[in-house]
């Protein structure tokens, strides 16, 4: 058979003994069975379906296992068909690749990979509830990339990888997750990602809960959820997007993406484009909460150099400003605790008094007072002030005074609000006066004409 005919579906049920590999061999080769003489390159194998299924000694199992094993050299798989899912709990390994390979599900807790494990368009749909891709406390030396992947799993998560540590980058562009769980499809909790973390054009669904689930993240480069990321969910407690307390050591960017954001895997150049289209990142979550909200970021205590939250992905309503109140959704984001450096031109910071007001998941003071610092910061005095007066006023609406303090109250609370901008407008006090002085003159100077105003009479003695 040509190379060119081979397709994966054509390796699923081939028995061309040219194609079929046992299980046995790979484990034979890994254990020395064939001499220790290996290519210092590695093991590779392409086009092939990998048949038969053992156990680390060699026993039959019904999965392809190296758990414990230190693999001599690397392996790589390309456009393989795994017949088995793999297993290395525990395993140390140079480097592993599963480019564009089809594989029930892939388990390596703990794994211990010295270079970079790539799972580049790796298609795995394996219904268990530990996760079509699992590396809960894996440490990768250099990338983890699982651009194109395909994981779609109707028991579990897509990608369940808590308490990773990537030394390099993680890649996750134009891929396609879906799955059925409640703690998360993608599950990322207290991960360590020392570069950057990618997810550009990554389309994420979660039927039962939220889509990405990464509590606790640490990003030392920058977080990108850009060029078309979509996140769809039926999440209850948790937002769609849950980044509660990540920290990111550069920018955290949900917006239209830069052009050049490298060679996306096995796309021909000119392509790229339409899986990474110039898009806002779209985040939705279909399930209302006890408070007939729907959340859809948690960015609550997370802290970041430079934030870019696009209009469209928090509020996708177009209508003028004196519309927004009737007509707006019941999408929520929580900000409370979040912290950011600096405002660049796409952080959309003028939308965010209607975001607090409107979109913030309950009222806290916080967010608006940690924004008018950075716009102080930045040099937006005027708005700054402007955001304070905001505030001021959504203190009251949202105050738990009693009803009658609240109403006997109310004069006072205007006319601050009139007359001194609730102090962040002293100046106005002074126009305050003046028009007083100039009403005073007015009267005075209309009694005058009118003869009103005697003089007082002098007493003679
Ligand atoms: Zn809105």
């Amino acid at each position: 058979m040509d190379r060119g005919e081979i397709t994966l579906d054509s390796l699923k049920s081939t028995d061309d003994e040219d194609r079929v590999i046992n299980a046995e061999i790979i484990h034979g080769l890994l254990a020395g069975t064939y001499g220790n003489d290996l290519h210092p390159h590695g093991i590779r194998i392409r086009y092939a379906r990998i048949a038969g299924s053992l156990n680390n000694v060699g026993e039959p199992h019904p999965s392809f296992e190296f758990n414990s094993r230190t693999f001599p050299v690397g392996i790589k798989f390309e456009h393989c068909w795994l017949d088995h899912p793999m297993l290395a709990h525990d395993a140390r390994v140079p480097w592993l690749h599963l480019d564009n390979c089809v594989i029930p599900y892939f388990h390596a807790d703990r794994v211990r990979v010295d270079g970079s494990l790539y799972l580049r368009g790796l298609k795995a749909g394996g219904g268990t509830d530990l996760g079509a891709v699992r590396l809960l406390g894996a440490h990768i030396g250099r990338n983890l990339e699982l651009d194109r992947a395909v994981l779609h799993n109707k028991q579990g998560p897509s990608l369940h990888a808590e308490g990773i540590q990537v030394d390099r980058a993680l890649r996750f562009r134009a891929a396609s997750l879906e799955s059925t769980c409640d703690t998360g499809a993608v599950q990322l909790v207290n991960a360590h990602v020392r570069g950057d973390f990618w997810l550009d054009g990554t389309h994420i669904h979660n039927e039962k809960g939220p889509a990405l689930n990464a509590e606790g993240l640490e990003v030392g480069g920058s977080l990108l959820l850009c060029s078309g990321f979509v996140a769809t969910a039926r999440s209850k407690e948790l937002a769609t997007v849950h980044l509660m307390c990540v920290r990111v050591g550069s920018r955290l960017d949900f917006g239209e993406g830069r052009d050049a954001t490298g060679h996306l895997w096995d796309t021909p150049r000119g392509e790229e484009r339409e899986l990474l289209p110039k898009k806002a990142a779209v985040i939705k979550n279909d399930e209302e909460n006890e408070y007939k909200n729907h959340l859809t970021v948690d960015l609550g205590c997370a802290s970041t150099d430079d934030l870019r939250l696009p209009a469209e992905t928090v509020c996708t309503h177009k209508r003028p400003r004196w519309h927004i109140r009737k007509k707006c959704s019941n999408n929520k984001i929580i900000v409370v605790g979040l912290k950011y450096a600096m405002l660049s031109r796409e952080s959309a910071h003028r939308h965010w008094s209607h975001w607090l007001r409107d979109h913030a998941d309950r009222f806290e003071a916080q967010p608006y007072q940690h924004l008018a610092k950075t716009l102080r910061d930045n040099g937006h005095t005027t708005e700054a002030r402007r955001l304070l007066i905001r505030l001021e006023n959504a203190r009251r609406k949202h105050g738990k005074a009693h009803w009658w303090s609240s109403w006997s109250s109310w004069p006072w609370h205007l006319a601050k609000r009139a007359f001194i901008g609730h102090g962040y407008r002293p100046g106005r006090a002074l126009i305050g006066l003046l028009v007083v002085l100039a009403t005073a003159t007015f009267v005075m100077w209309q009694a005058q004409s009118a003869g009103s105003i005697q003089k007082p009479g002098l007493l003679h003695l």
